[in-house]
């Protein structure tokens, strides 16, 4: 209802304005003022009307410097006055761009990786996957290998491939989507989904034998990649089970199916370590990274490529024709700067070391609330967290979705001056890397308080 947003106190009525808003539904367009937000400062954004919400998601998982960092705005400024925009088609580009990809290759540590592709957005990073494993392919004179397999609850994004290998029926439907070259396979969530009695290591190994029993039934010559999260974000901050990974990897290593790590979300330092992929030791083939890249300040993301499959696409482009693919913007000059600088803080504010250390206050605060009688599982890792509300503790007695228990725990926090994310009976928080402890008390406080409502 209006309480729940702004009511615009200056008389001014933003109801059926006119943005066809994401994931936002027609009635709420029509008939609910929108919390429209006008200001940053670190850890907080103020509403119009001048009210104070700890932003506990960091906008979309994405603002990881917070909302006040004078180095990014200088940054984006001086490449504003010398150069605001020159491309990168044809053999011409920018100083930044190229600097940004010496850079992003440099911390990307968990394998040797080849070359970058810059894109805008996390969507154009996981569409660009898909056709530089095409063009891949067909440079390997393998021209049916082209199926992509990706996970229940994983999110890559909404343009058409994106959509399609996301794993959430609400992106699907209606769509007519997922195109057909692409196959999901089981969402790892070890609570949710292992049978009586099976160990994280057992439900592991039955994840990986469905995988390759797909990659059979398809047949391998027709698999050309699979795409996973380290940690599923949207999803609802789903964490890998024991062993998953390494027996994946180990199942399309013997497919030769290329493993790309969707790191949008998990890069540059949301689990403690600056990839997902060394937190789960993947030795992925292609990476998809956004979001943190640039803190957010401006649009940003990339691919980043194998030498093996970068070696391909160049020794190949004489053969197949240029490699025609790429944006106007891809190592746009302005978003390049603000990424380099981005880059740079991570490393002077050593951001491991601090979120780490801000993870147990964090994680161990949330953890507490977990003999409430709403809550199935609370669970999370670095500065990430997802609760799932559900009745009795089992993940067999969802809510009635009519209830909206997620939905109302977010207002409750929003009333409190906090913002979380509510995807269906789950609420997920990432906060700013530069959240303070006390900050970290206060989301703690405001979670009780809403926790305390919703029961
Ligand atoms: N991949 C992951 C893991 C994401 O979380 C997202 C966005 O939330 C995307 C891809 C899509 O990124 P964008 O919204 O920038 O297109």
């Amino acid at each position: 209802d209006d309480n729940s947003t702004t009511d615009t106190g200056n008389g001014q009525s933003f109801k059926g304005h006119g943005m066809l808003a994401p994931f936002t539904p027609g009635w709420q367009i029509a008939d609910v003022n929108p919390l429209v937000i006008e200001k940053s400062e670190g850890t907080y954004v103020y509403d119009i009307n001048g009210k104070k919400y700890l932003d506990s998601l960091a906008g979309l998982w994405s603002t990881s410097l917070g909302g006040s960092e004078p180095r990014l705005v200088a940054a984006a400024t001086e490449q504003l006055k010398t150069l605001p925009f020159y491309h990168s088609f044809w053999n011409r580009t920018t100083k930044p761009s190229l600097e940004l990809a010496k850079e992003i290759l440099e911390i990307f540590t968990a394998r040797k990786m080849g070359k970058v592709f810059f894109t805008n957005s996390g969507s154009e990073a996981n569409d660009s996957q898909v056709k530089l494993v095409w063009y891949y392919n067909n440079a390997l004179g393998r021209p049916k290998k082209k199926k992509i397999i990706s996970r229940l609850k994983g999110y890559h994004g909404s343009t058409l491939v994106a959509a399609s290998l996301t794993g959430i029926p609400a992106l699907h439907q209606k769509f007519d989507l997922p195109v057909p070259f692409v196959l999901h396979t089981d969402c790892p969530h070890y609570w949710r989904y292992h049978l009586p009695g099976e160990t994280e290591e057992e439900f592991s190994s039955r994840l990986a034998n469905n995988l390759e029993k797909l990659i059979l039934k398809e047949g391998p010559e027709t698999i050309a990649a699979f795409i996973a999260e380290p940690v599923i974000g949207s999803g609802g901050v789903i964490l890998p089970p024991a062993t998953y990974f390494d027996k994946i990897q180990a199942v399309l290593k013997k497919y030769d199916v290329l493993f790309i790590a969707d790191e949008v979300i998990c890069g540059f330092g949301r689990l403690g370590t600056m990839f997902g992929c060394d937190k789960y030791n993947i030795k992925p083939d292609l990476v998809s990274v956004a979001k943190a890249l640039s803190s957010a300040y401006i649009p940003i993301g990339g691919v980043l490529v194998s030498p093996e499959v970068s070696d391909v696409i160049h020794s190949q482009s004489n053969k197949l024709g240029n490699f025609a693919h790429g944006f106007t913007y891809s190592g746009h000059p302005v978003a390049c700067a603000v990424a380099i600088e981005t880059l740079k803080i991570y490393k002077e504010r050593n951001i491991l070391e601090l979120v780490n250390n801000l993870s147990p206050r964090f994680q161990d605060g949330l953890k507490a609330y977990h003999n409430s009688p709403i809550i199935g599982e609370i669970r999370g890792t670095g500065l990430i967290s997802g609760t799932e509300f559900t009745d009795n503790k089992s993940p067999d007695n969802p809510f009635p979705p009519e209830w909206g228990v997620a939905a109302y725990f977010g207002e409750m926090c929003e009333k409190y001056g906090m913002l979380v994310r509510v995807s269906g009976d789950t609420i997920t928080m990432s906060p700013p890397f530069c959240v303070t402890p006390e900050e970290i008390d206060e989301i703690i406080s405001i979670y009780g308080k809403a926790l305390k409502d919703t029961e």
